[in-house]
């Protein structure tokens, strides 16, 4: 299904008004940070109307984001709403669940819908007060923007620029493991940008950090929406022509070398098959250059 930001459409009033109206819009229900989500085979992002939610809707946070296949939609946040996930039409459409879970049984365009539901609806829930007086702000322009009452400053969402790099030697990659890992998972080493940092330096930098080695022939390889809460995940390779690793102890609790034959025989346990990680181990596995 087409799907089209109309990011125009956000400044028109009239227009967006149509589109609330419109019986045809549909919504993509939040709550409490879980998507609503039909799970059969496969599962799909459930959406819904909003003449279906009725009251339910009411004094909950509405964004646009835009039209689907030529239909409005919006995200709907339920936080404030009571008992919510028993509502019968709720309750008939699907089951609140953590993208971060069920993700990976999602269509892409499915995936890619909530993930940006899921990180606008977040924002709007922490961005309650101006950073710069303290006073309280309020949704416009569809959602996309928050005004303060006292001082008049627009704050917009925000997305935190976060680095990950497979290194690589040879026939082999570095992986690490952090303490908060599921039993046996490794994962590719990644940092959050700095201000004033390059994303290359950044790269660099967490490299050196976080296991001690040097990089060389950074190239960026793709990216990713990780809504986590806000993040976007930025995905590099590089060589090293050092061998030593010596993980940082505040944030490691091991780092390795592995080859594409003990990766292959499953030597480590990968994050999930969705994951820009595992997409960049996969890629070295595959050995496109
Ligand atoms: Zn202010």
């Amino acid at each position: 299904m087409s799907f089209d930001r109309a990011a125009r459409l956000r400044t028109r009033p009239d227009d967006l008004a149509a589109l609330e109206r419109d019986p045809r819009s549909v919504v993509v229900p939040l709550w409490r940070n879980r998507n609503l989500v039909a799970h059969g085979r496969p599962a799909r992002a459930a959406l819904l109307t909003l003449a279906a939610l009725g009251e339910l809707a009411d004094g909950c946070e509405r964004v646009l984001l835009g039209l689907l296949a030529g239909r409005g939609c919006f995200a709907l946040d339920l936080a404030p709403a009571d008992a919510t996930p028993s509502h019968p039409r709720l309750a008939e459409a699907g089951a609140f669940s953590d993208l971060r879970m069920v993700g990976g049984l999602l269509p892409a365009e499915d995936a890619g819908l909530c993930a940006y539901a899921r990180a606008i609806t977040h924002w709007h829930r922490h961005h309650r007060h101006c950073g710069t007086c303290g006073a309280a702000t309020r949704s416009a322009e569809a959602g996309h923007v928050r005004v303060c009452g006292g001082c008049e400053r627009r704050h917009f969402p925000r997305t935190d620029p976060c680095v990950m790099v497979l290194v690589t030697r040879g026939d082999r990659c570095v992986l690490a493991r952090q303490p908060a890992f599921p039993p046996g998972m490794y994962s590719v080493l990644a940092g959050f940008v700095e201000p004033g940092e390059t994303l290359e330096e950044a790269a660099a930098r967490e490299v050196r950090e976080e296991v001690g080695l040097g990089v060389t022939d950074l190239a960026y390889l793709r990216s990713q929406p990780w809504p986590f809460p806000a993040s976007l995940m930025i995905g590099f390779a590089a060589r090293t022509e050092e061998e030593a690793l010596t993980p940082d102890a505040g944030e490691l609790e091991d780092a390795r070398w592995l080859s594409r034959d003990e990766l292959r025989r499953g030597a480590v346990v990968l994050p999930p098959p969705y994951s820009l990680a595992n997409h960049l181990v996969t890629r070295f596995l595959e050995d496109i250059p």
